[in-house]
């Protein structure tokens, strides 16, 4: 029996069939002029089409950039005039609420077009009058069915293009040198390794494919699983249900998720079977310590956590059992994996000291920045990189207090957001939540906060500074609070701050 794959509303397709239409898009790239080292952009949400384009660009050897579709207009066309992509997939929806700013970006990109799936015009409400085919000669079905699969053999480079998110500014384009082949046998092992991965797992992916962490996921559970669920909304009772259902026993999610999963009313909570998950494991995005032990007293000793970024790969490890009897670390090194952090002063500082912290992970080849060569520079010290954040190793383990550029330091008082983050988080009442730096005359920057609320919720500026007054010390309370409909989080679980921050900068003429 073929093993399918599973769409989260039921549609299925055997394993087989989406990697034959794979090798069968290789092809048709292919003849469209796409060879090894040239660049395939994605603009796709979590369909078939996704796994198919880019195990096609991966058979040629071509590089594939999924775009976050997420973005702003501008934002999509700051990635493919930056990558410069011979060809673009895109959802014909997608492509058609950004063409007109697009146009100059697509400036000979060829563009193929993907009708959008029925099941995804009914969860994202998609008006099918945006669903007209295209740029393109022909539609992407219509398309794979004129070519034969790709027979070549594999590539020779194994060259890879990734963006990092754009978090604290654009994104940048990770480009790594071919890998040898020890990288590649050491880094597939660590990748089974952090995600769990052993035949006959059943795989539910939570996240958006464009992000690194599912994408990679995805990779592995090609190769290993019976089912691989995909979930292109998150729901949160939806996705106990396909738990249930499937009895999924590895997951990829990510902290929202979590407290979404956690404000569920209990008796809903107890409505479904969880058991069958073995391993859940989350990146990318601080997650509240009480949040992941309260899911822990709920699924069990199940949920392990990653470390690292685009640049880096995955450095750290956490594994349930770790983490509860280190609660808040984001785990030891693995395998292959080098840290060391560095004070303000440029010298290494102390176990226990807070200071920047810079990884390699030696399995991954060096990489450099697409179009801007000398920042590659700039993030190294002894051989180690920095993607920007600040924590501090204790036994071994690494904690995580911010990225750098989030830092607040009020009356000369380093701050680091999270923290507040993580009390406010559990403020009964608030749904989501950032807090970050604004200007201030007195103390230079004093704190703000911006809380989105749970649907029907009503809460006060003195009730939000009560909970947190008696939750953390009062200077690190937020001057400011303001109660904004919606916060640009991610479904890849960040937190986009710059987008809250910059209007409160934008007149002060200072670096933010
Ligand atoms: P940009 O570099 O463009 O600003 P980005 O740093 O978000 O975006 P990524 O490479 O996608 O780009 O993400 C890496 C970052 O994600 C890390 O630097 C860190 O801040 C955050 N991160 C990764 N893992 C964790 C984790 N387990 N807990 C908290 N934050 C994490």
């Amino acid at each position: 029996m073929t093993s399918p794959l599973i769409f989260i509303d039921g549609t299925a397709r055997a394993r087989e069939e989406v990697l034959t239409n794979a090798a069968r898009a290789a092809s048709g790239l292919h003849a469209r002029g796409v060879s090894e080292g040239d660049t395939v952009a994605v603009l796709l949400r979590n369909d078939f089409a996704f796994v198919e384009a880019t195990q096609a660009a991966s058979l040629i050897g071509a590089y594939c950039v999924p775009i976050n579709w997420h973005g702003r207009a501008q934002e999509i066309a700051y990635i493919l005039k930056d990558a410069k992509p011979k060809v673009l997939v895109a959802h014909a929806d997608l492509l058609a609420a950004v063409r007109d700013e697009l146009k100059e970006a697509l400036d000979g990109v060829l563009v193929l077009s993907v009708p959008t799936p029925p099941e995804l015009v009914r969860q994202f409400g998609i008006p099918s009058g945006a669903e007209k085919p295209n740029v393109s000669d022909r539609s992407w079905p219509v398309w794979l069915a004129e070519f034969g699969p790709w027979s070549s053999a594999p590539p020779r480079s194994r060259a890879t293009l990734i963006y990092t998110s754009g978090t604290t500014g654009h994104p940048k384009g990770v480009k790594r040198e071919p890998a040898t082949a020890e990288q590649v046998k050491a880094y597939g092992e660590l990748m089974r390794a952090v995600y769990g991965m052993a035949p006959g797992v059943r795989v539910l992916i939570g996240g958006p494919l464009y992000h690194a962490s599912p994408n990679a996921c995805l990779r592995q559970a090609i190769a290993q699983a019976d089912i691989i669920a995909f979930q292109s909304k998150f729901e949160p009772e939806e996705t106990l249900a396909l738990i249930e259902r499937e009895r999924i026993t590895h997951a990829v999610m990510v902290p929202t998720m979590f407290v979404r999963l956690m404000r569920l009313q209990e008796e809903v909570r107890c409505r479904y079977d969880v058991s069958s998950l073995r391993w859940v494991i989350h990146t990318g995005a601080p997650c509240a310590p009480e949040i992941k032990q309260a899911l822990m007293d709920w699924w069990g000793p199940v949920i392990y956590e990653t470390y690292g970024g685009t640049e880096v790969g995955a450095v750290m490890l956490s594994t349930p059992e770790d983490w509860l009897a280190h609660p808040g670390s984001v785990g030891r090194l693995t395998p292959g994996a080098r840290i060391a952090l560095y004070g303000d002063d440029g010298k290494p500082v102390a176990p226990g000291e807070v200071g920047e912290i810079y990884v390699r992970q030696d399995s991954l080849a060096d990489f450099v920045y697409l179009n801007d060569t000398a920042k590659r520079k700039s993030v190294e010290r002894d051989g180690l990189i920095s993607v920007g954040d600040v924590g501090y190793l204790k036994n071994d383990r690494l904690y995580l207090c911010d990225r750098r550029s989030d830092m607040v330091i009020s009356a000369g008082v380093n701050i680091y957001p999270a923290e507040i983050e993580s009390a406010l988080i559990q403020c009964p009442g608030v749904r989501d939540c950032a807090v970050f730096g604004i200007p201030d005359d007195e103390f230079g920057e004093s704190l703000a906060a911006a809380i989105e609320l749970e649907v029907g919720c009503e809460l006060t500026t003195e009730q939000v500074r009560a909970y947190l007054a008696e939750r953390i010390a009062k200077y690190k309370v937020p001057r400011r609070i303001d109660f904004h409909a919606a916060l640009p989080r991610e479904e890849s679980g960040k937190i986009f701050k710059r987008r809250l921050k910059d209007p409160f900068w934008s007149d002060t003429g200072r670096r933010i």
